[in-house]
């Protein structure tokens, strides 16, 4: 079966690597979030591709979830002594992807273009996509002001709450090369368990991925980044709580509206009801096990519903 997944960061590349570990890699695509992405140090920074490439890669810091295991950090520090900014933890080998990364995209070479060349230097299997080529940028509107994503999650520590998400750039941003294309062949469409809001939501507000996902002939699968109402880490309960009215099932399911025909929920959340088909699982992927058990509920669901 071939799979499309979208997907942020920390559950983004979780379930990228239960899928990517469950079936043939090579009928794998993940669409990763780039409203995330930020200009540091005038590197171009693509934190949600470069979480996935370093989870499915075996080079993910999982202790921090996001970073590069093994890091060391002198050239932040340098930057720092010498009056640079430091807010944004950069390490040294992470710079490494930033310093090349940054040096194609001023040549003129598109994102999904270098991704796909760091994705290979790597040795990632799946295709691995940015929803856009574009420029797209996530805003936040809060109490204290308009916000950039980055200064939101980051510099501020997420604790403004959220009145509205934009989206800067995504009225022109279309699909980058070879999503519609893994849209159009999939067998399954797979919504990673991200932030609905600021993770998938970026990747849905390109019309054109929108559009294909609506019009589907397939079934389109989402996993609950919620157990037991919660979110395993950042903000996304909160964030429902105040724009969807509560963290359940159904609250979930109005994020996606007519994206979606089933919903992998944990067992901590097996009482509540969503007017879409559930399927009861854990939900938490913290080891293989755990990652073949998400990646099979979300596969028989597929088989399931077809
Ligand atoms: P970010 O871009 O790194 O912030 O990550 P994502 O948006 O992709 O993922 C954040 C969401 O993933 C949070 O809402 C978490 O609750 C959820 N999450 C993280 N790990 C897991 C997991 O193992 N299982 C589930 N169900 N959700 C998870
Ligand atoms: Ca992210």
């Amino acid at each position: 079966v071939k799979v499309v997944v979208l997907a942020g960061g920390l559950g983004g590349s979780r379930l990228a690597l239960a899928l990517a570990e469950t079936l043939d890699p090579a009928d794998l695509t993940i669409v990763g979030n780039v409203g995330d992405d930020v200009e540091i140090l005038g590197l171009h920074v693509s934190p949600d591709l470069d979480t996935i490439l370093y989870t499915l890669t075996g080079r993910l810091d999982e202790s921090k979830g996001w970073g590069r295991v093994d890091e060391t950090w002198h050239a932040l520090e340098a930057a720092g002594e010498l009056g640079g900014e430091t807010w944004f933890r950069l390490g040294d080998r992470d710079l490494g992807l930033h310093l090349v990364r940054t040096q194609a995209l001023r040549r003129g070479e598109s994102l999904s273009s270098v991704t796909a060349r760091l994705a290979h230097a790597f040795g990632l299997m799946p295709a691995l996509l940015p929803a856009t080529d574009e420029r797209l940028r996530t805003w936040l509107d809060t109490p204290a002001g308009e916000l950039p994503f980055q200064e939101w999650f980051v510099a501020r520590g997420q604790r403004d709450e959220v009145d509205a998400v934009r989206f800067e750039g995504a009225d022109a941003a279309r699909p980058a090369p070879g999503v519609l294309e893994a849209l159009e062949a999939a067998d399954l469409i797979a919504i990673a368990p991200s932030n609905p809001y600021v993770s998938i939501g970026p990747i849905l507000a390109v019309r054109g991925i929108r559009e294909a996902i609506e019009g589907r002939r397939v079934p389109a699968v989402a996993v609950s980044p919620l157990i037991g109402g919660r979110a395993v880490r950042g903000p996304a309960d909160r964030m429902l709580a105040r724009l969807a009215g509560g963290t359940g099932p159904q609250q979930v399911t109005d994020c996606y509206k007519s994206l979606l025909d089933a919903l992998v929920i944990d067992e901590a959340d097996a009482d509540e009801d969503a007017d879409v088909r559930l399927i009861v699982t854990r939900t938490l992927m913290e080891d293989e096990d755990d990652r073949r058990r998400v990646a099979e509920a979300v596969l028989e669901t597929a088989g399931a519903l077809r």
